[in-house]
């Protein structure tokens, strides 16, 4: 799956799950449809796309305060259920997390 696409899904997958259990609803509610259109919209945005690290190591922080709050208790809320509900999106998360910022120059040593 292409890298976007599968972050798109991931981030509107633990919103659902969090309305769903955070807030008892069926369908998502009018702050996690807005919460969940901001996302997608600082996606589209990320100047790394197929290059995008883990949104937690990033060194630009795109996100506005207020929204940045919500989707903090989204991720903490969300993210131990990933594993069991969506495992191939919560292991490719991980890997993620390896990934470097690309901002940051590239310390390969060169075996001489
Ligand atoms: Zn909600």
């Amino acid at each position: 799956m292409e890298r976007m696409q599968r972050e798109r899904e991931t981030i509107v997958a633990m919103i659902e799950m969090y309305c769903k259990h955070e807030h008892k609803q069926m369908e998502l509610c009018e702050s996690c449809a807005e919460l969940k259109d901001y996302a997608l919209f600082r996606l589209s945005k990320c100047p790394f796309q197929e290059k995008k690290p883990a949104c937690q190591n990033c060194k630009i922080h795109c996100y506005k305060p207020d929204m940045k709050a919500q989707v903090k208790d989204v991720m903490r809320k969300s993210g131990p259920r990933m594993i069991w509900s969506h495992p191939y999106f919560a292991i490719m998360h991980i890997v993620d997390t390896f990934r470097k910022a690309p901002d940051l120059p590239k310390r390969t040593k060169k075996n001489s």
